[in-house]
């Protein structure tokens, strides 16, 4: 009677555990990502649209995605951007990376880009003619497996046993060059019969005007070859990238520096670009990432094909720039002496280069500190009207491929919001930073804690390397068990993708008990485990 007894109650404690366990995911979905959110990408408003300009400052990633989702909400678009060849015809014209004119001020304009998995859902929504264009411009759509590799050893992708790890349909995304996808977005963004209401014009954003009423912007001051144009504004979006042009014009906006965490991970990348044949085309993988396990060795290898026959390879390494290859025998010591055994197909691709070793060219970038702007803690002292998405927030370190991702659950966050909406009202753009820091985070931590392991990162103010040593533990665990487990190769997957992964997801019950057993065996069997 008793063993029944204990028997019903641990059953409908498991059963109250799973449904709190559900309930609380699903909260957190929302909170931590924009999974729920897509389906509202590229819906029609219900009523009017707003009247009035929202002024986009920025032309980039950032300012593209967020003009796209401002015009199914405003009567007027604008996008300001101060690199003048972004506004002519070269700036909606497929570039050949090679061709592409210099960026003065987006460092990584030639360094690999990876477009995760998001991208692709999105923009899918946003562009119905995204497929045809990717053809016109050049640009694989490819399955979405990164080719994720964790110390050599492969994470599977979206299929494992069958099991499709997408929110829905094939995952996919695009490979390309970065000149290759942000000219094809501002094609895209700036095409006159289907978004007839977004224009971009060529000139830099000076300051902008407060109401001397209310917290809110009136005009954006543009300074362009012929003189100071003015632009009322009813929304401001500072895209302007790690500069924070719009913000620094504030004159009522906080310090910076009261509000902005940075560290740095002292990584640097080199970029080397081959020209492929065809036959090449062919045999090389659209796309491999190898990366060192937490703690472990410092150097990394990044590999996509480009659009119009070309290749990327991109070595990069925390601590130390000297040893950063430009040439192709360089790559091979680079791989050489990576701490771990690359797969045979990189040797293969390495070996195949031979053949073009005369096309290389290479761009080294000494990646910036990282930085995180928490507008969120200040959105009372803030302009009701004025947002900031993109790297304007924050920027992490690019190892993970995350930056344009980043971008975009600004301006889906935003979408979400605009649709609640009748006008800009006085609560919207704190809605907006708070929604965007609750995403923010996960890229925040995640890079952070990756950099952490590394000796050379200099810290946050006020934290040592040790900072995060639990979760890093997790995360350690799930990289051992992600090439022969689906349901950690499932986590890493769709985290790496910005997709459906939460905070708790690692405390599913069958992977959770899994890590337990993995910490038993270490700490008390003294077993060492590896990735
Ligand atoms: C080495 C490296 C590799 C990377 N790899 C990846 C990757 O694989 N995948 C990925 O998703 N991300 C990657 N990133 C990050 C990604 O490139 C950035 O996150 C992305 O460029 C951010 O876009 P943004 O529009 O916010 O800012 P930016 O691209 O910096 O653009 C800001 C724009 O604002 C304009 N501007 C600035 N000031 C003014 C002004 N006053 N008036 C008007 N216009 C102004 C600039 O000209 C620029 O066009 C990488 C970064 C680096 C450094």
């Amino acid at each position: 009677m008793l063993t029944i007894l204990l028997g019903v109650v641990f059953a409908a404690a498991a059963l109250y555990v799973r449904h709190s366990y559900r309930k609380l995911r699903q909260k957190l979905l929302a909170i931590e990502t924009v999974t729920l959110e897509l389906p509202l990408l590229g819906q029609k408003r219900a009523g009017e649209k707003i009247k009035g300009t929202a002024v986009i400052c920025g032309g980039s990633l950032a300012g593209l995605f967020t003009a796209r989702v401002c015009a199914d909400h405003f009567e007027k678009v604008v996008v300001v951007e101060t690199e003048d060849w972004l506004s002519k015809e070269n700036g909606v014209t497929p570039q050949r990376w090679q061709d592409a004119p210099p960026r003065a001020r987006v460092i990584q304009w030639k360094s690999a880009h990876a477009w995760l998995v998001l991208i692709y859902y999105a923009l899918e929504r946003l562009f119905p003619n995204l497929l045809e264009m990717c053809k016109a411009f050049g640009i694989h759509v490819t399955t979405g497996d990164i080719g994720v590799h964790i110390t050599g050893k492969h994470i599977t992708g979206p299929y494992i046993n069958g099991q499709r790890f997408g929110p829905e349909g094939s995952p996919k995304m695009l490979c390309c060059s970065r000149p290759g996808f942000e000219t094809l977005l501002r094609a895209l963004v700036l095409d006159p019969v289907a978004y007839p209401n977004v224009s971009q014009i060529s000139g830099t954003v000076i300051g902008v005007v407060e109401s001397k009423s209310e917290r809110r912007l009136e005009e954006v001051s543009v300074k362009t070859p012929e003189g100071t144009h003015v632009i009322d504004a009813v929304l401001v979006v500072d895209c302007t990238g790690p500069g924070q042009a719009v913000y620094k014009t504030m004159p009522s906006a906080p310090p910076l520096d009261s509000i902005t965490e940075t560290y740095h991970p002292k990584m640097n990348y080199c970029t080397s670009h081959f020209a492929l044949t065809p036959e090449m085309a062919e045999r090389v993988p659209m796309s491999t990432y190898l990366l060192p396990a937490a703690g472990d060795v410092s150097r990394c290898l990044i590999m996509f094909q480009q659009d119009h026959l070309s290749i990327a390879i991109s070595c990069g390494a925390w601590g130390s720039s000297k040893d950063l290859p430009t040439t192709l025998e360089g790559i091979r010591e680079h791989v050489a002496g990576m701490g771990y055994t690359a797969p045979k197909h990189v040797w293969d691709v390495l070996d195949m280069l031979k053949e073009v070793e005369d096309t290389i060219t290479s761009s080294l970038v000494r990646c910036p500190a990282s930085f995180w702007t928490h507008y969120e803690r200040v959105a009372d002292q803030l302009p009701v009207n004025y947002v900031a998405i993109g790297d304007s927030v924050g920027r992490v370190n690019p190892v993970f491929g995350q930056g344009a991702s980043k971008a975009l659950i600004g301006a889906i966050g935003m979408n979400t919001l605009l649709h609640e909406v009748q006008g800009i009202d006085n609560d919207f753009a704190k809605r907006v930073h708070k929604a965007q820091a609750g995403r923010m985070k996960r890229f925040w931590s995640g890079t952070k804690s990756a950099d952490y392991t590394h000796s050379t990162t200099i810290p946050a103010a006020g934290e040592t390397l040790e900072h995060g040593n639990i979760p890093r533990l997790f995360v350690r665990y799930i990289q051992i068990l992600a090439p022969t487990d689906f349901r950690a190769a499932r986590l890493a997957w769709k985290n790496m993708m910005a997709l459906d992964g939460t905070s708790i997801d690692i405390f599913s019950p069958m992977l959770f008990s899994k890590i337990l057993w993995m910490m038993f065996t270490e700490r008390v069997l003294g077993v060492n485990l590896k990735a």
